[in-house]
């Protein structure tokens, strides 16, 4: 329980990294609060509805582009797709330039990283990381969330309208 001080925040992103996924997320938001599952500020009315243990708050990050989602507090691994060599130094640089570079959908589209042991190029939105991390065009955001565990009615929601999606915890 070394974490247990820490505030647990959950992403939901869509499937795709580079693709404006915020419509679906809206209707995931007005389905639940036509439900009655949350009211109009967002908070949940049943807190366990949506996660295991339960949730504080939930509320949708629709940004103008992309957007790079992860572990803030206890970080990530990169691998590469190939060989799983760990790429997590690379990676995070890759990150960091596309951030101070301006976050542009090109560059997020466009950048790679090249694996030293094998030499296959990345993209950076395809790098597989652990724990889950990566690009999205905003999230439905859970804060305060007790667990990772999505309730089957949730999952069966985003599914719905998503297809499928990603999760992404944070530690704050
Ligand atoms: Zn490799």
């Amino acid at each position: 329980m070394g974490l247990a001080g820490h505030k647990l925040d959950l992403y939901i992103l869509g499937a795709l990294p580079l693709q404006d996924y915020c419509d679906d997320l809206r209707l995931v938001l007005s389905d639940l609060q036509a439900e009655g599952a949350l009211d109009s500020t967002g908070s949940p009315k049943d807190a366990s509805v949506l996660i295991e243990g339960g949730v504080v708050r939930v509320r949708l990050e629709a940004p103008t582009g992309p957007r790079f989602y992860s572990n803030t507090k206890g970080g990530f691994r990169a691998a590469c797709s190939v060989c799983s060599y760990n790429l997590t130094g690379v990676f995070a640089s890759a990150v960091t330039a596309w951030r101070e570079g301006g976050r542009s959908e090109e560059a997020a589209r466009t950048a790679t990283v090249v694996c030293r042991r094998c030499g296959h190029t990345c993209a950076l939105t395809d790098t597989s990381c652990q724990p889950e991390a990566g690009f999205g065009w905003g999230a439905l955001v859970l804060h305060d969330a007790a667990s990772l565990r999505l309730t089957t009615r949730f999952h069966d929601l985003l599914v719905s309208h998503l297809g499928s999606y990603r999760v992404v915890g944070t530690r704050a």
